[in-house]
């Protein structure tokens, strides 16, 4: 094969993309245009739109409590380790302050963790919510 019709045959696959992206674009508009002006179509549309929105929100809360449960793991490791004394409570490494809390910066990691004074351990929320 020559390279004169490699370099055609790239030619022709990037035209039938252009079509294509405008036959898209063309249809796209119509059926738009065709929902717009069908109240059956445009109820099945905004049926979609919620059903999505539910799925993406069941999606969101699976996570929520799989983040929630991890939380929870690890605090109870942190607490049942202090208990055991198998672990001591430091002083908070922003200002010294002994006896601080034991904080996450990512639960899925609950042996890893800093010790924050309540001031500092708020400040590290608020900070992770933003
Ligand atoms: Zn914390
Ligand atoms: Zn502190």
């Amino acid at each position: 094969m020559s390279s004169n019709t490699h370099q055609r045959r790239l030619e022709a696959n990037r035209e039938w993309k252009r079509r294509n992206a405008e036959k898209m674009r063309e249809y796209n508009k119509a059926r738009a245009a065709l929902i717009a002006t069908t109240p059956e179509l445009l109820e099945r549309k905004l049926q979609q739109n919620r059903e999505s929105a539910k799925r993406h929100y069941e999606e969101r809360s699976e996570y929520d409590k799989a983040r929630n449960r991890a939380k929870t793991n690890a605090r109870a490791l942190i607490r049942n380790r202090i208990k055991r004394g198998t672990l001591l409570r430091g002083c908070c490494e922003v200002c010294g302050v002994p006896n601080a809390h034991a904080h996450h910066d990512d639960y899925s990691q609950p042996t890893v963790i800093r010790w924050l004074c309540p001031k500092h351990h708020k400040e590290a929320h608020a900070n992770d919510n933003k």
